[in-house]
């Protein structure tokens, strides 16, 4: 650069206001505002409905926001109905394991056709499925807790990271009384084991019942397989129906305690050093 062309001591060149702008826009679209952990730490949403908290996550966050919905879970199908009456153009993603049962596949088509919406599918990643049923088998999760645990991380946990990592929030169905594992969800917290991004569990203090009448009231379409005995709808081989008045999660992975019973998908990084995936 010719010395008459030198920015004045202190002005900044066209490329460094450049590069300063790049980092503004990835500063403002990445991370959590001081204001919104300060809203997390006193507990400011635990009082907010679902709707309210949903209005407020979609206004902060759409679109780097989506609902993580199973499709074999009521809470997902509910919360996606609300999601698309506040934004229509709102996301929602469900990690298809590639042995899901065929009604969860049946519904995911039956809500793009009654909300005309594109359902983000998430796959693993095909090599590491590869291995892993090379190595072990195809249905080396009866095998031991550990084969059911990496098959989960390889099905489940690793594409969900992969997903994640776009965005800064993410919505989830969790309630605190569907297991010991989730008695203390809070309505939004940082999610340490993804990054540290926005997760919001906007049904945490519903009951099962609150669900369904909200289903009820709204024709939401929800998986056929819960009238046929399924409270809630995982792989198909890791999924069965529960006599009438059974616990919520009886039905999956039967043959394990109830406190190994998480997938790994909502364990903190500290239950991940132990035992969560
Ligand atoms: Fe594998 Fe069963 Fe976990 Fe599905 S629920 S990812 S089939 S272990």
């Amino acid at each position: 650069m010719a010395l008459s062309e030198a920015p004045a001591s202190g002005a900044k060149t066209p490329g460094a206001r450049k590069i300063e702008k790049k980092i503004e826009m990835v500063s403002a679209t990445r991370g959590v505002s001081d204001e919104v952990r300060r809203q997390i730490d006193e507990r400011t949403f635990e009082d907010w409905s679902p709707e309210k908290l949903l209005g407020w996550a979609i206004d902060r966050f759409h679109p780097r926001l989506a609902l993580s919905a199973s499709f074999g879970a009521p809470e997902g199908m509910a919360l996606l109905h609300m999601m698309h009456a506040l934004e229509p153009g709102s996301r929602v993603f469900v990690l298809d394991t590639g042995r899901m049962h065929e009604a969860t596949y049946d519904l995911i088509d039956r809500v793009r056709d009654r909300y005309d919406k594109s359902v983000e599918v998430v796959f693993p990643n095909a090599a590491d499925v590869e291995e892993m049923v090379r190595s072990k088998g195809a249905n080396l999760f009866y095998e031991s807790l550990e084969n059911r645990k990496s098959c989960c991380f390889v099905r489940k946990v690793e594409p969900m990271r992969r997903y994640l990592r776009d965005l800064d929030a993410y919505v989830s169905g969790l309630r605190r009384d569907q297991n010991a594992n989730r008695s203390a969800t809070a309505k939004v917290a940082l999610d340490s084991s993804h990054g540290g991004i926005v997760k919001i569990n906007p049904l945490a203090d519903w009951t099962r019942d609150q669900v369904w009448g909200y289903i009820e009231a709204h024709d939401v379409p929800v998986n056929r397989l819960h009238k046929a005995g399924y409270p809630s709808v995982g792989c198909a081989p890791c999924t069965r129906a529960v006599p009438h008045g059974g616990d919520e999660r009886d039905g999956r992975w039967w043959w394990e305690n109830d406190d190994t019973k998480e997938c790994g998908l909502h364990v903190t990084e500290e239950q991940d050093q132990g035992s969560g995936i």
